[in-house]
C-alpha cells in the first residue's frame, strides 16, 4: 500500500508518541478503562489470540480432491492424500514473473504461509516496521496463504458421510462442470485484488478551503448566537425563531384516574428538584400564584392576552398554523370528541367553554356554552405547516456551519451545507443544540441529549466530500491524553509549539513536522490550508498502527450465498438473482477514479448442504464442492473461491447460467442458516480480509445444523408480559456468531423471501450486530416484486460502505456518551464496532452529564470512525460538532429539534420492547414527553390558564409525532401485522436517520390531482387524515417502505384513463405494482413524482394501488396517522388532549 509513500507534511516526528499506537487500548480508546474487558480491537496491538485462529479442526478441502471428471459425490475421497498436493501448490514458486505487491517486506512464501495460523515462531506478530505482508506469489495472489497449509498438514480431516440425496440428484446437472484439477491454474496477474496504491491524492498541500474568509469562529467576543437573545427574559418575549405555541385544548376535568396512564417506573422519570440557583421565568406555584383560571373543570374564561403570548399577543397565535380567521369560523368553545383511545369514553363536556386563542372570539367573555363542538384539527399544530414554513424560511440560504450551537433546517427542507468548522447536519443531528449546564437541569427537563450520527452519509453533488488528509508515517496528530484528533477547536499556544486539547484540556507538543506559526490572533497561518483545522468533517489516512495485526488490510470481498431450496427455485428467485448478478458484478463499489473495483467475489449455494464454487479464471468451467457436514463448517477451497470479476468473468457467467439449471428439479425444502454465515466467515478469515455476505434466504432453518430454529411464533403473547420474547432471538447461538463475524469484519446482508414465519428476530441477529441490512419480501411474486428486490439489491451492492469499522465519540469535559442505538456490536462501553457500515446507517448516541458545563466553552463532540474503504485503504473519518450550553431552560427548549428527538425516542422505545412489556414502554414514552412539556410549561411559559396547552415552538409537533410512534406496528400492532414484520421494523428503525424516521412515522401524503404537470416540484403535502381526502381526487402516500396510490370513488373518468389506461374506476387493478407508462402529462407527472420519491429513499418502496372502499383501504388507513387507528391508537386530537391531561397532572 502506498500510505507511507506519500509526501509528508513535514519531517517525521521523532519523539515517542505513546498515543500513536492508534488502536491500543489507551490510544484509540482514550483513557484506559480499567475493568473493561478487552475489546475485539485489542488485536490492534498486534496479533492476539483472537486473531490467530487456531487451526481449524476440519480440513480445508482442496479442489484437487476431485478427479477431473469426477462428480461432486467424490468428496469422500481420501482427503489425506490431498494435503501434499495442496501444500505443494501453495509453496510453488511463482509460476510467472508476477512482481510482488508494491510494498511490504518480502518474506519467503513458505514462511509466510505459517504466519498467522498457530505457528509459534510468528505468534507475536510481525513487527510494525514489517508493514504489509507480501502476498504469496502467483496463483495464491489473493490468499495470503497461511490458512490452508497447517490445516492440510493435520490429519483430522473431515470425513464425509455418504453424500446426501440432493447431491446425488444434482450430480447429473454437474456433468457439464469440470471438477478437479487445480494444477492447471494459471497465475492471475500480480497484484490481483490490490487496487492501485491509492486513488486519492494527498491533499495536505493542495487543500484550499472554499469560502474560508467566511469562517466565523465562535468566540466570546462575538455576540451571542441568535438563540440567546432572550436569555433571561420572560418567556413571553418573542422567541427565536418563532413564538411559543399556546394551544388551548379543552380543559376537561381530569377524569377519575382510571386511564391507567401515569408515571411509570420505566425508566425512572422522577424529575430532579430544581436547583436552588435556577433563575429564570417565574415558576407557577412558587413565585407566581397560579391564576384562578387554573382551577380544573372551570368554565374557562379566556385567559388574559398576556397569559397567552405575553406582550405580543396579537395577532394571537401567529405562530400557530390554523387557517386564517376569515376561513375559520368562530369557535367559542370546544367539545371533546368521543375518545376511547385511552381506555375510556369521555362524554360530552358541555361545561368546557375555553375560548380557543386565535379565533375571533379570543379575549371575549364567553357566552353561554355553545353547542358541543369537536376540537378543530386545523387549530392544532400541523406538521405540514411546520415543514412548509421551514422550507420557505430556510430552504433558500445555505446552512453555514461556522456558528456554534446553530439549529439546522429540518430534514424535510432542501438546503445546502457549507462546512466552516462543524459537521454537516447530514452527518450529525442533535436533539438539542443548547445543552443544560447541569445534570439537574437536564433531568428536570427530561429532554434526552442525543446525537444521531451518520458517519458515511451521502452528500448531494453540490457539496464537497470530506478531504483526505495524510500526515505520513506519524499518523494524525492527537491529544496525548484523551487521544482526540486534531480539529478546529484545538487551541494552539506558546507560539504554536503546543496545543491545548478542547476535550480534556491536556497540553500536547506539536510534532515538529506539524509545527506552524500563529498569526496575531493566535490562529495558525496554515489554518485554511488544513481541513483538520478549519472544517467540521475530514478524513485521515490511517497508519499501520490502526490496522489489525499491524498489517494493512486487503481489499474486502463480497460473497453471494443463494438459497436453492424448493421454494427459492420455484418462486423464480434463484434464476432472478443469477441473471441479475451477471450484470451487477460490474458495479461493485470502487474508489475514486479506479478503473475497476478492488472487491473480490465468491459464490455459495445451499439448502441442507452447502455448495462452494471454484471460479478461478483459468478454469474452463466452474467447479462445485459440496460440504454436507454442516455441523462444523469449513471452506473446502481457497484458491479460486474469491476472485476478481473481470478476470473470472467467463467462469462466473457460466456458473450463474448453470445454477438455476442445476437445482431446477430440487425437492429439498429444508434449509440451514447459521452454517451459511459460518462458511462466509471462514472464507473471509482464510482470505484475511473483511467483506460482506449477501444471503438470499427463504425459510425457517429447520434442517439439523447449528443454529437450527423452531417455529415459536405466538400472537397470543401480544399484550402479555411475554410479548418481549417475540423480539428476542430464540437462541444465543447467533449472538456468538455475530461476535465472531465482527471480529473478522464480516458484515451480513440478508434478503428474505418468506412465505411464512421465519423468525426475523433470530435470523436478523447477525445482520444487526455486524452493521448489515435486512430486506424482506413476504410472499414474493416475481411479477410484482422483482423490480423492488432488484432495485434494493443493486443499491445494496453498489452503495458506499466501510468495513471493519470502529466508532468512538469523544466529548468535552462535562458530558460523555453513555448509550448507543443502532446496528453494531459493542464489546466495551465506548467503542461501537461494525463489521460493515454503509452510507445509510446511523448510530444514535445519548449523552449524560458527568460534570458542569459552562456557557462560555460550550460542549464539543468528536466522532471518529476508523474503517477500511472499499479499496482496502484504512482511514479515519472525523466529524466535529460544537454545541451551546445554557443555564436557562428556555434556551434548551428554543434549540431543540423534534425530528431528532423522535428518532431517539423511537429507538429508545424499540429497544425497550426487548426487555419490558410493550405497554410499559408506551406509558414511559408518554410520561417522558409529558414531563418534557410540563417542565417547559412550569419554567418557561408565562403563567396562564391550565386550560391551555402551551407547547414550545420547537416542540409543537412532539405530541403528534409521539403519537405516531406509539401507534406504530412495534408498539401497537394491528391484527394484520405479523411477528416477523414487527421484528423487521424494529431492526430497521434502529438504524434509520432522522429523515427516514420522520417520514416513516408521519408519512407524506400528496394530492396527485393537484400536481402541476408543468412543474418539476412535488405537489404540496397534506395532513394524514381521512377527512383531508376528497372522493374526487387521487393521492399518494409514502413512508419510506411503501407508496400507496389512493383513488377516490368519484375521480373523473378522464384522470383514471390517463393514469391507469382503463376507462372506469372498477377496472383499475389493485394488483398493479407499477403505474402503466402512458403518454400523457398526468401519467408522466405522477410517474415522475413516484420516481423522485424512490430516489430519495434508501429502499425501493413497494407501490400499492388502493381504491376507495376497497378492502385494501384498511391497510392504507393505517397510515393516516392523525386518525384513530384500528388497533386502538389515538387520533391526534385525542392524544393532544390526553397529553394535556398528563401535563396538568404533573403540574398540579
Ligand atoms: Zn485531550
Amino acid at each position: 500500500m502506498s500510505v507511507n509513500q506519500q509526501a509528508h507534511t513535514g519531517p517525521p516526528y521523532g519523539q515517542p508518541q505513546p498515543g500513536y499506537q492508534g488502536y491500543q487500548q489507551p490510544a484509540y480508546g482514550g483513557q484506559p478503562l480499567p475493568g473493561i474487558p478487552q475489546s475485539q480491537y485489542g488485536a490492534y496491538n498486534g496479533p492476539m489470540p483472537g486473531y490467530q485462529q487456531p487451526v481449524p479442526p476440519q480440513g480445508y478441502f482442496p479442489s484437487l480432491g476431485f478427479s477431473s471428471k469426477g462428480s461432486p459425490v467424490s468428496l469422500n475421497s481420501d482427503t489425506s492424500s490431498l494435503a501434499p498436493n495442496f501444500i505443494g501448490s501453495l509453496r510453488a514458486p511463482p509460476t510467472s514473473g508476477a512482481p510482488p505487491p508494491a510494498s511490504g517486506a518480502s518474506l519467503p512464501s513458505g514462511h509466510l504461509a505459517y504466519s498467522q495460523f498457530g505457528h509459534g515462531d510468528v505468534q507475536n506478530g510481525i513487527p510494525a516496521s514489517a508493514a504489509p505482508m507480501q502476498r504469496p506469489p502467483a496463483s495464491q495472489s489473493f490468499l495470503p496463504g497461511p490458512a490452508p497449509t497447517p490445516v492440510s498438514q493435520t490429519s483430522t480431516f473431515q470425513q464425509y458421510g455418504p453424500p446426501p440425496a440432493s447431491v446425488q440428484q444434482l450430480s447429473n446437472h454437474m456433468a457439464g462442470m469440470t471438477i478437479g484439477s487445480t494444477t492447471a491454474s494459471a497465475p492471475p496477474p500480480a497484484g490481483l485484488g490490490y487496487g492501485t496504491p491509492t486513488s486519492v491524492p494527498p491533499v495536505s498541500g493542495s487543500f484550499s478551503a472554499t469560502g474560508s474568509g467566511l469562517y466565523t469562529p465562535y468566540t466570546s467576543s462575538q455576540g451571542p448566537p441568535p438563540t440567546s437573545v432572550s436569555q433571561g427574559l420572560p418567556l413571553a418575549q418573542p422567541l427565536f425563531p418563532g413564538q411559543p405555541i399556546s394551544t388551548q385544548v379543552p380543559g376537561f376535568a381530569p377524569p377519575p384516574s382510571s386511564t391507567g396512564i401515569g408515571p411509570s417506573s420505566y425508566p425512572p422519570t422522577t424529575g430532579a428538584p430544581r436547583p436552588p440557583a435556577m433563575s429564570g421565568p417565574p415558576l407557577p406555584g412558587q413565585t407566581v400564584a397560579r391564576p384562578p383560571t387554573s382551577q380544573p373543570n372551570h368554565v374557562s374564561s379566556p385567559p388574559p392576552p398576556s397569559a397567552l403570548s405575553g406582550p405580543h399577543p396579537g395577532p394571537p397565535m401567529s405562530g400557530l398554523h390554523g387557517p386564517p380567521p376569515p376561513t375559520h369560523p368562530p369557535q367559542p368553545g370546544y367539545q371533546m370528541q368521543q375518545n376511547g383511545s385511552f381506555g375510556q369514553v369521555r362524554g360530552p363536556q358541555p361545561n368546557y367553554g375555553g375560548a380557543y386563542p386565535g379565533t375571533p372570539n379570543y379575549g371575549n367573555q364567553p357566552g353561554p356554552p355553545p353547542p358541543p363542538k369537536r376540537l378543530d384539527p386545523d387549530s392544532i399544530p400541523s406538521p405540514i405547516q411546520v415543514i412548509e414554513d421551514d422550507r420557505s424560511n430556510r430552504g433558500s440560504e445555505p446552512f453555514v456551519t461556522g456558528v456554534r450551537g446553530q439549529v439546522p433546517p429540518l430534514v424535510t427542507t432542501n438546503f445546502l451545507v457549507k462546512d466552516q468548522g462543524n459537521a454537516s447536519p447530514r452527518y450529525i443531528r442533535c436533539t438539542s443544540y443548547n445543552i443544560p449546564c447541569t445534570s439537574d437541569m437536564a433531568k428536570q427537563s427530561q429532554v434526552p441529549l442525543a446525537a444521531v450520527i451518520k458517519p458515511l452519509a451521502t452528500l448531494p453533488p453540490e457539496e464537497t466530500l470530506p478531504y483526505l488528509v495524510d500526515h505520513g508515517e506519524s499518523g494524525p496528530v492527537r491529544c496525548n491524553r484523551c487521544k482526540a484528533y486534531m480539529c478546529p477547536f484545538m487551541q494552539f499556544i506558546e507560539g504554536g509549539r503546543r496545543f491545548q486539547c478542547c476535550f480534556c484540556s491536556c497540553v500536547t507538543e506539536v510534532p515538529p513536522h506539524y509545527f506552524q506559526h500563529l498569526d496575531h490572533t493566535g490562529k495558525r497561518v496554515d489554518f485554511y490550508d488544513r481541513p483538520e483545522l478549519s472544517l467540521g468533517s475530514y478524513e485521515f489516512l490511517a497508519t499501520v498502527d490502526y490496522c489489525k495485526n499491524n498489517k494493512f488490510p486487503s481489499p474486502p470481498a463480497f460473497i453471494f450465498m443463494i438459497d436453492v431450496s424448493y421454494n427459492a427455485v420455484k418462486s423464480g428467485i434463484v434464476r432472478l438473482i443469477c441473471e441479475e448478478l451477471k450484470s451487477l458484478l460490474d458495479y461493485l463499489p470502487r474508489e475514486g477514479n479506479m478503473e475497476e473495483s478492488a472487491i473480490r467475489v465468491g459464490f455459495v449455494t445451499y439448502n441442507k448442504v452447502l455448495h462452494f464454487y471454484n471460479v478461478k479464471s483459468s478454469l474452463a468451467q466452474p467447479q462445485m464442492m459440496v460440504v454436507s457436514d454442516v455441523a462444523d463448517m469449513f471452506v473446502p477451497l481457497l484458491d479460486g473461491f474469491l476472485v476478481n470479476v473481470n478476470e473470472s468473468r467467463t467462469v462466473i457467467t457460466s456458473l450463474l447460467d448453470q445454477i438455476p439449471e442445476m437445482f431446477a428439479d430440487t425437492r429439498e425444502t429444508e434449509t440451514v442458516f447459521a452454517p451459511v454465515i459460518q462458511a462466509g466467515l471462514e472464507a473471509l478469515k482464510a482470505a484475511e480480509c473483511a467483506g460482506k455476505l449477501f444471503i438470499f434466504h427463504t425459510s425457517l432453518p429447520i434442517a439439523e445444523a447449528p443454529g437450527k430454529l423452531k417455529n415459536r411464533d405466538d400472537k397470543k403473547l401480544i399484550n402479555t408480559d411475554k410479548e418481549k420474547t417475540l423480539f428476542q432471538p430464540q437462541t444465543s447461538f447467533y449472538n456468538n456468531l455475530a461476535k465472531d463475524c465482527v471480529a473478522q469484519g464480516c458484515c451480513v446482508d440478508l434478503f428474505l423471501f418468506p412465505n411464512q414465519y421465519l423468525d426475523v428476530a433470530t435470523l436478523g441477529v447477525v445482520t444487526y450486530q455486524t452493521g448489515g441490512s435486512i430486506y424482506k419480501y413476504a410472499y414474493f411474486q416475481l411479477e410484482t416484486d422483482q423490480d423492488r428486490f432488484l432495485n434494493d439489491l443493486r443499491r445494496d451492492v453498489q452503495k458506499e460502505v466501510g468495513f471493519d469499522a470502529v466508532m468512538r465519540v469523544r466529548t468535552s469535559t462535562g458530558i460523555r456518551a453513555t448509550d448507543f442505538f443502532g446496528a453494531f456490536y459493542m464489546s466495551n462501553t465506548t467503542d461501537v464496532e461494525m463489521a460493515g457500515l454503509d452510507c445509510d446507517k446511523t448510530i444514535t448516541v445519548e449523552f449524560k452529564h458527568d460534570d458542569k458545563l459552562s456557557e462560555d466553552s460550550g460542549a464539543l463532540l468528536q466522532c471518529a470512525l476508523l474503517y477500511t474503504s472499499c479499496a482496502g485503504q484504512r482511514r479515519l473519518r472525523i466529524h466535529n460538532l460544537s454545541l451551546n450550553c445554557c443555564t436557562q431552560l428556555a434556551d434548551l427548549y428554543r434549540n431543540c429539534e423534534t425530528d431528532t428527538l423522535i428518532n431517539y425516542l423511537a429507538k429508545y422505545a424499540y429497544r425497550g420492547v426487548l426487555s419490558s412489556p410493550v405497554k410499559t414502554v408506551r406509558d414511559a414514552l408518554i410520561n417522558q414527553c409529558a414531563q418534557i412539556l410540563a417542565c417547559y410549561r412550569k419554567n418557561c411559559a408565562s403563567p396562564s390558564s391550565a386550560g391551555q396547552l402551551i407547547l414550545p415552538e420547537c416542540m409543537k409537533l412532539l405530541p403528534v409525532y409521539l403519537n405516531c410512534v406509539l401507534k406504530s406496528d412495534v408498539l401497537q400492532p394491528g391484527p394484520e401485522v405479523t411477528t416477523d414484520d414487527r421484528a423487521y421494523i424494529r431492526q430497521l428503525v434502529t438504524s434509520m436517520d432522522v429523515a427516514e424516521t420522520n417520514v416513516f412515522f408521519y408519512p407524506r401524503l400528496l394530492p396527485l390531482t393537484k400536481a402541476d404537470v408543468d412543474s418539476d416540484s412535488l405537489p404540496a403535502a397534506i395532513r394524514n387524515s381521512e377527512e383531508r381526502l376528497s372522493k374526487g381526487d387521487i393521492y399518494l402516500l409514502e413512508n419510506g417502505l411503501n407508496i400507496f396510490v389512493w383513488v377516490g370513488v368519484n375521480v373523473q373518468q378522464g384522470l383514471i384513463q390517463n393514469l391507469f389506461g382503463v376507462s372506469s374506476f372498477s377496472q383499475i387493478s389493485n394488483a398493479l405494482s407499477t403505474l402503466p407508462v402512458l403518454e400523457n402529462p398526468f401519467s408522466k407527472k405522477v410517474r415522475s413524482v413516484v420516481d423522485t420519491l424512490q430516489v430519495q429513499r434508501s429502499r425501493y418502496m413497494k407501490l400499492i394501488i388502493v381504491k376507495q372502499e376497497d378492502k385494501l383501504e384498511m391497510l392504507f388507513k393505517h397510515f393516516l396517522v392523525e386518525d384513530k387507528s384500528l388497533s386502538g391508537g389515538a387520533s391526534y386530537v385525542d392524544f393532544l388532549c390526553h397529553m394535556h391531561k398528563e401535563i396538568r397532572q404533573l403540574l398540579s
